[in-house]
């Protein structure tokens, strides 16, 4: 059918691809959108036009990059849906991308929106009836396809206006990938990545550090989140949060994303990790906490006393705290996460 155009969510994923795939057979023209945020796709944050290139190569499929990390954060501190097993707010977070996609829809007169969902495929937000809240909440009632499950679900707009035929669409369901993979094969779809789980929300503890992070850090930025994949991680109930390099790449990795607010700790004299101290006003009971946290990771973890040099990012102001390795947590009164 000549003219009609959808948006499609897109993954990178091969359900997101058979989804383009099978519109596009059937005459539609598809923009595919996809979301970046610190949470998923976060190396494509810096160079969004490589996603495009790689998409456009790969599958010849034309994508739109969305960042959507700002309208992210305040919707993750409160998903009104609430969270999966993890810090995972699916069905917040689908709403989000699909109002957003709306948004596109309308920008570039398109019709509809679809998706590479499959019925039963995930726990939390690909649910029968969290399928129709999360098209009800997104204010897309009648305008979402999801055309590797149509079948199963109600007529949607497209196919009742016959933009769309219904028959030529599918009744996948569940986690299997196996009719996916033969779709796949029957479009000549070959090079497609196979299903990982590329959001960190998803992860036990990254879920911890980014909650504890967002909960005690009023002024977290998006590049704050990358911390959360570095290093050990030390927490105090006030809010205070140490993260110790575990090795040269981490120390490495630290030192750009330190900024105001916040305090580099490194031993002096001695082969020892770089320690990032998050707190607010750097109070001194805190400061000779983390250094002694930092010690017990360096060469002189069994030395009695040890010097800690401490540059504050703020006002690169240095200066050097004495103190002895501390292996007890308890006696800091901080806990690991
Ligand atoms: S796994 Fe992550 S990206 Fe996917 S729906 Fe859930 S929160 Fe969103």
């Amino acid at each position: 059918m000549e003219g009609i155009k959808a948006v499609c969510l897109f993954s990178g994923g091969l359900d997101s691809i058979l989804a383009v795939k099978v519109l596009e057979t059937q005459g539609i023209n598809v923009r595919a959108v996809q979301f970046i945020s610190p949470f998923f796709e976060s190396s494509r944050l810096s160079n969004p036009s490589s996603l495009i290139e790689e998409v456009a190569e790969r599958w010849q499929i034309t994508l739109d990059v969305v960042d959507i990390t700002k309208e992210y954060f305040p919707m993750l501190k409160s998903p009104p849906h609430g969270y999966g097993k993890n810090l995972n707010p699916c069905i917040d977070c689908k709403i989000l991308m699909l109002r957003k996609a709306g948004e596109l829809m309308k920008a570039i007169g398109a019709r509809f929106i679809a998706t590479g969902e499959v019925i039963g495929q995930r726990p939390m937000s690909q649910r029968r009836d969290t399928m129709r809240i999360v098209e009800r909440d997104a204010g897309l009632e009648g305008l979402l396809l999801r055309p590797l499950s149509a079948k199963l679900l109600p007529e949607t707009l497209p196919e009742q206006e016959g933009w769309v035929d219904r028959d030529r669409l599918f009744d996948f369901s569940g986690r299997s990938r196996v009719r996916q993979m033969a779709l796949a094969l029957e479009l000549n779809i070959t090079d497609y990545p196979s299903p990982a789980g590329g959001c960190i929300l998803t992860d036990q503890t990254l879920s911890k550090r980014i909650k504890y992070m967002l909960q005690m850090q009023e002024n977290t930025r998006a590049e704050d989140i990358a911390l959360c994949r570095i290093g050990r991680h030390f927490v105090w109930p006030g809010g205070s949060h140490l993260i110790v390099a575990r090795n040269q790449r981490e120390n490495e990795l630290l030192k750009p994303l330190a900024h105001q607010g916040m305090a580099l700790l490194k031993v002096k004299d001695f082969p020892g990790p770089l320690g990032l101290l998050l707190t607010e006003g750097l109070p001194d009971a805190v400061l000779v906490k983390a250094a002694r946290i930092v010690c017990r990771y360096s060469k002189a973890r069994h030395e009695p006393v040890v010097k800690v040099q401490v540059r504050e990012i703020q006002t690169e102001r240095e200066s050097v705290v004495s103190v002895s390795p501390c292996w007890n947590l308890e006696e800091l009164g901080c806990n690991r996460i």
